[in-house]
């Protein structure tokens, strides 16, 4: 593309259309490949679990007087259920985070009570593997947004946390207010003592069903969208979010966001331009 730049600069006017009819092909060509793959993702994801369901509502019939059997396979139909059930769920949220401008029902949001709706969603798991969450940093503080969008992507940053460190380890969220581009920022982080991410995975993991381990990530509950729908809540809110990690020792995920006064200001007059 570097080449194609720098010979579009220079060519005349002419082959300058070809080459951006060209450029316009390829980038149609690549949205088009990740939409297939997108679909071929979906439809593997969900058949999975569907596939196990139904060998085991089998094996359940055929363990009628096996009691103990029964209860077992049972046990895990309840797992698979379960992993359709967040599957679908998140599809329908990724679904809702891409189609909508979340701007257009914003309204100020209190940091507080995000952290602490996202820290109650994994209090659960949390306590059952003696996790000690922390919550730090600035009070009071209050960002301009759409609050389930911006609680949706929160929780998910929360429960990799917990889902992603051994036990006895610590999580902790805290809020600041920091200088950035275009203004000051706030910034709210999540830390943890886990897995970390191995470098060459980082760019990859806000991909839709990328993860690092597979396995661990199935056996977790973990539907591989989580960090695609943060990464288009913080875009949509003009923000982004960012990621530390060091293998082995843990990982900081920071989910930025504009400060409440500039973000309410630019939707206003991106609203005047339409
Ligand atoms: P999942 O549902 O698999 O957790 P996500 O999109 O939320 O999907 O995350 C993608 C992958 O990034 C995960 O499968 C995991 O490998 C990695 N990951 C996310 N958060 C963390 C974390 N806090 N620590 C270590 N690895 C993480």
């Amino acid at each position: 593309t570097d080449a194609l730049a720098v010979s579009a600069r220079s060519a005349p006017l002419g082959s300058r259309l070809v080459l951006l009819l060209v450029e316009d092909l390829t980038e149609a060509r690549r949205i088009e490949a990740v939409r297939r793959d997108f679909v071929a993702n979906v439809s593997h994801e969900l058949k999975t679990p569907a596939g196990a369901l139904s060998l085991l509502s089998e094996a359940v019939l055929d363990a009628a007087d096996d009691p103990e059997a029964v209860t077992r396979f049972a046990g895990r139909m309840q797992i698979e259920a379960t992993r359709l059930t967040n599957l679908v769920q998140e599809l329908i949220d990724l679904s809702r985070v891409q189609d909508n401008d979340p701007l257009t029902h914003a309204e100020p949001v209190e940091v507080g009570e995000l952290i602490s709706e996202a820290v109650d969603r994994c209090r659960q798991q949390a306590s059952s593997k003696q996790i000690t969450m922390v919550v730090g940093g600035t009070p009071g503080l209050t960002v301009w947004g759409h609050r389930s969008q911006l609680a949706a992507a929160l929780g998910n940053l929360v429960e990799n946390a917990v889902n992603y460190s051994p036990a006895h380890t610590r999580v902790a969220i805290a809020a600041a207010v920091v200088p950035g581009r275009g203004g000051e920022q706030i910034e709210i982080s999540v830390t943890d003592q886990g897995v970390g991410i191995p470098e060459s995975d980082r760019d990859r993991i806000f991909e839709r069903f990328y993860r690092v381990d597979p396995a661990r990530s199935r056996a977790t509950g973990g539907t591989g969208l989580g960090l695609a729908i943060v990464k288009h809540v913080a875009a949509s809110h003009g923000g982004e979010v960012l990621v530390w990690s060091s293998e082995g020792q843990g990982s900081t995920f920071t989910l930025r966001l504009p400060e409440p006064g500039s973000a309410r200001e630019r939707h206003r007059s991106a609203r005047r331009r339409r």
